[in-house]
């Protein structure tokens, strides 16, 4: 049945665009995170907003791994598909009383706490239902993650975390409010890192201030480092595995973790990226003036990226096997001149009704999907559909 890495005869039947999930990839991607942080007091989270398609989730449900959540409707999700609530932390900028309210109810492990303000919201809930609240603060660590400015978040000028030098007062804030309890410090530097330079001074910088958290005399019991682990989005087909053996050996040469202590990942881009394709039909291939434009019927609205972050996604025509050897700019419907998946790419000779696989398009991908246009949202079908 399968033809390359695509069903291709299956494709034919299905309305288009579409994602498709590759869930042996995943499975081979969760296999690979199992052997290269084997340690007990390693926990790694996926985080859900990266993508939340429910046969995705339950794969990575199954694999054992915890849930990163940055809405209620991402801990309902990861509860859906599997993942314990004690396995789950709930992080962002601007937790909604609904949101706090719901993730005490479900009795997650922790929130990660990005304020004063929200310290103090977050323990009036937690004691108007005579609960406690366990809590790891996210603090800002000033590293430049050294990748697009929409997705580092660990600078100064960034609207997350709490400033370093604002983490003493507020680790003291935490010791009075009675409903909360303090357990640790977390941190996320950005997306799409794929130097390790910036995870090894986030390593360093975080030994120093969890000396200088427990100097206050408090425990630090977890350390949660995000994630932001990067994807080769120009050879899907070669490195189709994230590196995560360099990237968790960084953590245990250069973090001073105790016995005691348990360091938790929080990975999105790097479980799910590589094993999703956008699968789209060309409608129309129309010869401009100086180029030649494949047109085809996913746009900005299916897979936003290229249009928000000026993103590279390899595209293959999989109904063409002959050379590489035509150009094309391949183009989206949307009425919007951002609507372009890629400019002067060269690709197999394409023609209308041809499939095109976007590909690495598994995180950040059908989850950001809107119906801009009054357009229909992209459906999915996975490897096991097949
Ligand atoms: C987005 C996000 C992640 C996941 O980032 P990836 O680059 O997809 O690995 C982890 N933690 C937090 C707090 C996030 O906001």
């Amino acid at each position: 049945m399968m033809t390359g890495l695509f069903p291709v005869e299956r494709f034919k039947e299905l309305e288009t665009p579409f994602y498709y999930y590759d869930l042996d990839l995943l499975r081979k991607t969760l296999a690979v995170i199992a052997a290269n942080a084997p340690e007990i007091n390693f926990h790694v989270h996926y985080a859900m907003k990266a993508c939340a398609t429910p046969e995705v989730v339950q794969q990575i449900a199954k694999a054992g791994l915890g849930a990163d959540c940055v809405s209620g409707g991402e801990i309902r999700a990861a509860l859906a598909a599997g993942i314990p609530a004690e396995r789950i932390v709930f992080a962002g900028v601007a937790k909604a009383d609904w949101e706090i309210e719901l993730a005490l109810e479900a009795g997650i492990f922790c929130f990660n706490v990005e304020s004063k303000e929200e310290l103090e919201v977050i323990s009036q809930t937690a004691f108007s239902k005579g609960m406690k609240a366990r809590v790891c603060l996210r603090v800002n660590p000033e590293i430049d993650a050294h990748t697009h400015k929409y997705i580092t978040t660990g600078m100064s000028e960034n609207k997350f975390g709490i400033p370093m030098s604002d983490l003493d007062e507020t680790v003291d804030k935490c010791a009075e409010l009675k409903n909360i309890e303090f357990s640790g410090l977390h941190f996320h530097i950005g997306s799409q890192i794929t130097d390790m330079q910036p995870f090894m001074l986030l390593a360093e910088r975080v030994n120093t201030l969890v000396s200088q958290t427990e100097s206050r005399g408090v425990r630090v019991n977890n350390i949660n480092v995000g994630g932001g682990l990067g994807i080769n989005y120009e050879h899907p087909n070669h490195m189709c595995i994230a590196d995560f053996k360099t990237y968790f050996d960084i953590f245990r040469r250069h973090l001073n973790l105790r016995s005691d202590q348990t360091l938790h990942f929080e990975l999105g881009r790097s479980v799910v990226a590589p094993c999703g394709s956008l699968i789209t039909r060309v409608l129309y291939v129309k010869q401009g003036k100086e180029k030649q434009f494949a047109i085809v019927d996913a746009g900005m609205t299916d897979l936003i990226r290229p249009a928000l972050y000026n993103a590279f996604h390899r595209i293959e025509n999989i109904s063409n096997n002959g050379p590489v050897d035509e150009r094309y700019d391949v183009v989206g419907p949307i009425c919007e001149s951002s609507d372009v998946f890629l400019r002067n790419f060269d690709m197999a000779v394409t023609k209308r009704g041809d499939l095109l696989a976007i590909r690495s398009a598994g995180a950040y991908g059908e989850i950001m999907a809107s119906q801009y246009n009054l357009r229909r949202l992209p459906g999915h079908v996975t490897s096991d559909d097949m």
